[in-house]
C-alpha cells in the first residue's frame, strides 16, 4: 500500500500544556499504527514548539512551524528565522497556508523564498497551494495551481525534490463555513498538480506527496483518501481532539486498505 499522509495545523489556537497533552494523546493512540504506512506531522503556535520538540515521540508525530522568514537573520522584526526552528530540531516547515496568503497579503515570490530556504536548511516544505471561490467560479483553478506552483517551487533544485509536499487546500473550503470539495473535484485539481509537478522536476515530480485540505471531516475523509492522487488529508477542526482525528485516521486507512489504494 502507498504511504498515506496525515497532519493538521492548530493555527492560532491550543496554549502550552493543550498542545502537550494533545500531542501526547495522538502519539500514545496512534502508536500501533506503522509509521512505513502513514506519516503524522502536527504544525502548533510557535510558543509550543520548543516544549513540544523536548516532550513528544517524533518517530511517531513529526513536528512543523506555520511560516518561516526567508533570511537567517536581520531586521525582520517579528519573524522567525530557519536558524531559530532549527535550533529547535523541527521537522518541516508549512509555506503559503491560506491565510497566510489572504489575511496577511504574502505573495507566490515571498512564498518562493521561504520554499528555497525551507529546503537549504533541510526542513521538510510543505507548500499550501489554492484557488479563491471568484476563480472557481470561472473555473480557473488548474490555472491558478499551476501559476502557484510554477512561482512557489521556482529555482528548486531537483535533489530537494524528496523534502517537498504540497497541500492544496482550495480558500473556499477552509475554515469555518468552508464548503468540503467533492471528492471528484479534488481529484481532478490532484491530477493539475501532479501533472505540473511532472513537468517541473520529470519523474521525480511523482514522487511529491499531494494532500487535500478543507473541511476534511470523518463523512468524507474515506472518499477523499481513495482518489488515485490524493496522497494524504491535511485536517484542521476535525483533527484538533486527538481522540477524533484517531478516529478519522483508522477510518480512512481501514478503507484505503480495503480498496487496494
Ligand atoms: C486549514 O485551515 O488548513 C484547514 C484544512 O481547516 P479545516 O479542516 O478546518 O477546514
Amino acid at each position: 500500500m502507498k504511504k498515506m499522509y496525515f497532519g493538521s495545523n492548530l493555527k492560532m489556537y491550543k496554549n502550552i500544556e493543550d498542545t502537550i497533552r494533545y500531542l501526547k494523546e495522538l502519539a500514545s493512540l496512534t502508536a500501533d499504527i506503522s509509521r512505513e504506512e502513514i506519516e503524522l506531522f502536527i504544525i502548533p503556535s510557535y510558543t509550543t514548539l520548543d516544549r513540544a520538540a523536548r516532550s513528544v515521540d517524533r518517530s511517531l508525530v513529526k513536528l512543523g512551524a506555520q511560516n518561516m522568514c526567508w533570511e537567517e537573520q536581520g531586521q525582520f522584526t517579528g519573524e522567525i528565522s530557519p536558524l531559530m526552528l532549527q535550533e529547535i530540531g523541527l521537522d518541516l516547515v508549512m509555506i503559503g497556508h491560506s491565510e497566510r496568503r489572504h489575511v496577511f497579503r504574502e505573495t507566490d515570490e515571498e512564498e518562493n523564498k521561504k520554499v528555497k530556504c525551507g529546503l537549504e536548511h533541510g526542513f521538510t516544505t510543505l507548500l499550501c497551494i489554492g484557488e479563491t471561490a471568484e476563480e472557481k467560479k470561472y473555473d480557473l483553478g488548474p490555472e491558478v495551481l499551476r501559476t502557484q506552483l510554477k512561482i512557489g517551487l521556482e529555482g528548486v533544485d531537483v535533489s530537494h525534490i524528496g523534502k517537498i509536499w504540497v497541500a492544496y487546500e482550495p480558500v473556499w473550503s477552509i475554515g469555518v463555513g468552508g464548503i468540503p470539495a467533492t471528492a471528484d473535484y479534488a481529484e481532478r485539481m490532484h491530477g493539475e498538480i501532479k501533472k505540473c509537478l511532472s513537468e517541473l522536476f520529470g519523474d521525480a515530480g511523482k514522487e511529491i506527496p499531494v494532500l487535500y485540505g478543507g473541511s476534511v471531516n470523518p463523512g468524507n475523509a474515506e472518499e477523499l483518501i481513495i482518489q488515485p492522487s490524493i496522497d494524504g488529508l491535511f485536517v484542521g477542526r476535525s483533527a484538533w481532539q486527538a481522540d477524533r482525528f484517531n478516529e478519522l485516521i483508522r477510518m480512512a486507512k481501514t478503507k484505503a486498505e480495503a480498496e487496494g489504494r
